[in-house]
């Protein structure tokens, strides 16, 4: 069969990122710029204006890196949705311009679905447990009758989310997660919430109840640790559910929380423990990139049947990975 190269556009959040990728799943190109603070977090419009000034940049780098120009590239492919709408629509109007510029097809893709197929595909995984957990994802998902289907998720905030306010209100800036874990490492355990609502997570009332103590003086190094420790505990008790329930016997943790090495362990205890099997995304792809959306629009492109006029699509922020038909499986 003919190989087929694809550019993957990712802009849903913080990063803006080019990936090339062949049909055999070999990555040529990995570009990325990351929206940064040192203090504060993320507003969209920023983020978005961050995206305009770095697009040319991380697409000539992407073609450099490859060896390839526009002409080598079969298929174009962008992060659609969900995400952030401002920065979403930077990442199609640069995808729309390349691809009606040099006459490629374009593919619009789902970007949780693009993280759970590289997942797949760089683990080797078959057909695992998701455990997602992102900046603003947090949801254990499974393919079962013909789609991925969602089978628990937080209720409020996405856990990323909640370790990257606790950092604004004690000051570690964004992205706090990395920071929290290294604090976590010199804390000891104080009581929080736990709350997991039959196969759902709340990490509100937590958040509340850190920065309460915070604010009475508790130690931030345990307020890190007890954090990680609650809500760790939390989705591993979920993941271990969605095991049982789905008759699955692997599980793979993907999204910038699969960073952290104390939720790998915890994952990975519990799965020894049920003789199943656990899979981290390898860090380097755990977060937001080109590669994730490269990589499923070959998988799109190569198995449905039509596609939208480039004219008429356009970012869908709020789309739900149940939502997608998953052509290729
Ligand atoms: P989404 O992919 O849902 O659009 P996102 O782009 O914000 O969300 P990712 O790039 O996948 O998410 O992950 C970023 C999140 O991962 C941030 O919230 C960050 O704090 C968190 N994170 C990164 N490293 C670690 C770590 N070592 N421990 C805990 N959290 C981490």
């Amino acid at each position: 069969m003919k190989r087929i190269l694809c550019m993957g556009i990712e802009s849903t959040a913080h990063t803006f990122g080019i990936g090339i990728v062949d049909s055999k799943g070999k990555i040529l190109a990995d570009v990325r710029d990351t929206f940064t603070t040192k203090k504060g977090g993320m507003i969209p419009n920023e983020v978005a204006l961050h995206h305009e000034k770095v697009k040319e940049r991380v697409l000539e780098e992407a073609l450099k890196s490859s060896d390839t120009n526009l002409e080598d590239i079969d298929v174009i492919a962008f992060s659609q949705g969900p995400g952030l709408a401002p920065c979403l629509v930077v990442g199609m109007n640069f995808s729309k311009e390349i691809a009606l510029n040099s006459k490629k097809p374009l593919v619009g893709v789902n970007h949780i679905v693009g993280h759970l197929e590289l997942g797949k595909i760089l683990t080797k995984a078959e057909d695992p447990i998701f455990v997602f957990v992102s900046g603003a994802n947090t949801q254990i998902i499974a393919h079962e009758g013909g789609k991925y289907r969602v089978f628990g998720e937080a209720l409020s905030i996405a856990l990323g989310n909640a370790l990257d306010k606790f950092g604004r209100i004690i000051g570690l800036g964004f992205p706090a997660g990395p920071k929290i874990e290294k604090l976590a490492k010199k804390g000891k355990y104080i009581e929080l919430p736990y709350c997991v609502k039959g196969m759902d997570v709340d990490f509100s009332g937590i958040l509340t109840k850190v920065e309460n103590l915070y604010r009475k003086g508790a130690r931030k190094e345990d307020l890190c640790y007890s954090l990680q420790e609650t809500c760790f505990a939390m989705l591993t008790e979920v993941a271990e559910r969605a095991l049982a329930h789905c008759g699955k016997n692997e599980i793979l943790l993907i999204g910038g929380v699969a960073a952290n090495k104390r939720f790998c362990e915890m994952l990975d205890v519990m799965c020894k423990e049920r003789g199943a099997k656990f899979y981290a995304c390898p860090l380097k792809y755990a977060g937001d990139n080109g590669v994730q959306i490269a990589w499923l629009g070959i998988l799109e492109y190569k198995t449905r049947k039509n596609f939208p006029k480039i004219e008429e699509m356009d970012i869908k922020p709020r789309w739900r990975v149940d939502e997608v038909e998953t052509t290729w499986i």
